[in-house]
């Protein structure tokens, strides 16, 4: 994992209000970083940066922001890919608890690879207020990651 993350952002509705104060909150730490987000989620992550930057009366540097689809549109499976594929070095994901969704089988996918994959995920406030604090933000990080292609051999051997 290199110094400049890749992280990726995603909130259902009840809980977009306290992701995008948490944006708000972080926007300094978070400019030193890429970002990417499911759709909607991401229309709200883009404009709360843009609105500190005004009201704080400077100039927004570039934002760095990938829109995928909505969540229930397969934009949790489009994340899951891309920590698959090596793209993505932590999630903040801002899940409702009290709420089904109808895409809780991407959201449950998405939870496990980010474990397969030993990719950081938060899932609320004060576990992304920790990550985010974390000196190893600023730090490479080598992930513990199963050697699957020695595993797929094993395997293969024994059946
Ligand atoms: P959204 O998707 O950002 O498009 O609302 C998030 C989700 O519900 O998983």
């Amino acid at each position: 994992m290199n110094r400049q993350k890749m992280m990726a952002l995603v909130a259902h509705d009840n809980m977009k209000h306290d992701l995008a104060e948490w944006v708000d909150w972080n926007c300094e730490k978070l400019s030193k970083h890429r970002i990417v987000c499911t759709g909607t989620t991401g229309k709200i992550v883009e404009e709360t940066l843009l609105n500190h930057s005004a009201s704080h009366h400077y100039e927004q540097p570039a934002l760095d922001i990938t829109r995928l689809k909505s969540g229930p549109l397969g934009g949790d499976q489009q994340i899951g890919a891309k920590i698959v594929e090596g793209q993505i070095d932590f999630v903040i994901f801002f899940s409702d608890p009290l709420t089904a969704q109808p895409h809780d089988p991407d959201v449950k996918a998405l939870l496990r690879i980010a474990q397969v994959y030993d990719i950081p995920i938060a899932n609320n406030k004060a576990s992304a207020d920790f990550m985010i604090s974390s000196p190893l933000m600023d730090e490479e990080y080598e992930h513990d990651v199963i050697n699957f292609r020695q595993n797929i051999s094993e395997r293969a051997k024994q059946l």
